[in-house]
């Protein structure tokens, strides 16, 4: 036991130099200041227990900086109004700020036109609005929709409710072993049945990046639209939905250090103005009589009734943050992060990483031979380190590996390598409490 624990405490040690020599190497490549980044996040500056907070679990939500809570409080403190119908200043300044936020996803996705960007809760609903709006209408019996093996739930249940709906198939590319889904995979069970071909970009539970652009372009060679769930993607590269050439494109705010409850759908503007409205009420509407309504153009046609306000200008502040640190210096720190968690994670006796793709981003997902991942949450939670275990709403991709659940670490922006030697030590104490 003193052995496994000095063996942690001496790779805390070696990891501590590593890291003062890797900032001084970072600073002068212009790197990103983690140790600034962090103090720009409250949540850190806590204990759990009697723990320092290691907080390793942003892929389910992201901690919010500064910068967004002041800009949510703002809203609510000064600026706090309905949007787009009032005449009075206050209502004037909360609609110039929300559409504003538009705007700047529109930036971040580099979209066409802000008239592409629909303001909605996050990627869930993203996704329902198209399965309803854009596939419901257009799909019949002989259709099909083609989703990969990686997704989250939130990418596979609304195509199941259309098929359902209007009697289309749903059909499955699958993945390798490493969990990796490549273009020939999707090749091979795309048909010109296929009318919608739906991917995530980057997977929640294995951390997988798919290669998007060559899907897209051999779904739409065959005549099939793209829809691509960007939550996992958009915290941690930059998105340029023109260069992918998908059709949708879905994100939520929290994964990005925004608020819960707001998040956008971008959908080429040829496809929204096709489509029928998702809800119906008030704002969303031309004129409206007993007899007939007739509609306001996209996007205002998708946004029935009043949004999440100050959660959409926390999403506008959330991008303002990360444009400023910039998706390079980002990607670089991660693709760091990620190489040394691997390798650290891998060296604890009896823990095995699921999920080896090649390209990866910001989440290892893993098991123990001693512990349930469950047990493991719990017992790493004790030293203050926050990881996550379950199916992590991808119940499909445990299937495939034969598990029921994985323990799963994913950084953001404000984890560095001491948070990693945290989770080492924690997996050790696993160790030490099953073994
Ligand atoms: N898609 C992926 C890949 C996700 O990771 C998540 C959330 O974990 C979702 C969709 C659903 O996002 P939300 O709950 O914000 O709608």
């Amino acid at each position: 036991m003193t052995t496994r624990a000095t063996a942690a405490e001496d790779l805390t040690r070696e990891a501590a130099g590593d890291e003062r020599a890797e900032g001084a190497a970072a600073q002068a490549l212009g790197a990103i200041d983690v140790e600034a980044i962090r103090r720009e996040f409250p949540a850190l500056d806590q204990t759990v227990g009697d723990r320092p907070l290691v907080y390793l679990d942003s892929a389910a939500t992201a901690l919010k900086p500064r910068a967004v809570i002041d800009a949510v409080t703002e809203i609510y403190a000064r600026d706090c109004a309905n949007i787009h119908r009032g005449v009075h200043r206050l209502s004037q300044r909360a609609t110039e700020r929300f559409e504003g936020a538009r705007d700047k996803v529109r930036a971040l996705l580099n979209a066409p036109t802000s008239q592409e960007i629909v303001l909605v809760r996050g990627t869930t609903e993203a996704i329902n609005l198209v399965a309803q709006s854009y596939a419901r209408p257009r799909l019949g019996p002989g259709d099909e929709i083609l989703v990969t093996e990686l997704e989250h739930h939130a990418n596979i249940v609304p195509w199941q409710i259309v098929c359902e709906q209007t009697g289309a198939e749903l059909v499955v590319a699958r993945m390798t072993d490493a969990g990796e889904v490549t273009a020939d995979a999707v090749e091979a069970v795309l048909s010109p049945k296929t009318r919608l071909v739906a991917l995530p970009h980057v997977s929640n539970a294995l951390g997988t990046v798919l290669p998007v652009r060559r899907i897209t372009e051999l779904a739409k060679a065959r005549g099939a639209a793209v829809l691509v769930d960007g939550a996992q993607a958009a915290p941690h590269m930059p998105v340029d939905v023109q260069e992918l050439g998908c059709d949708f494109y879905a994100i939520s705010g929290h994964k990005l250090y925004g608020p819960t409850g707001a998040g956008a759908l971008f959908g080429r503007r040829e496809l929204l103005d096709e489509m029928p409205p998702y809800q119906g009420g008030g704002e969303m509407i031309r004129t409206v009589t007993f007899e007939k309504t007739t509609y306001a153009p996209a996007p205002t046609k998708f946004e029935a009734g009043t949004p999440d306000i100050a959660g959409v200008v926390g999403v506008g502040a959330a991008i303002d943050f990360v444009r400023e640190v910039g998706f390079d210096a980002l990607a670089a720190h991660e693709r760091d992060l990620m190489a040394y968690a691997t390798e650290a994670l891998s060296s604890v006796p009896g823990v095995e990483i699921v999920g080896t793709a090649r390209d990866k981003r910001a989440v290892v997902s893993f098991l123990m031979d001693v512990a349930h991942p469950h047990d493991i949450g719990t017992i790493v939670d004790m030293e203050g380190v926050a990881i996550r275990t379950g199916h992590h709403c991808a119940q499909p991709i445990m299937r495939r590996f034969g598990v029921a659940a994985t323990a799963r670490a994913s950084f953001g922006m404000y984890n560095n390598r001491a948070d990693v030697d945290a989770l080492v030590r924690a997996l050790w104490r696993v160790r030490e409490f099953l073994a």
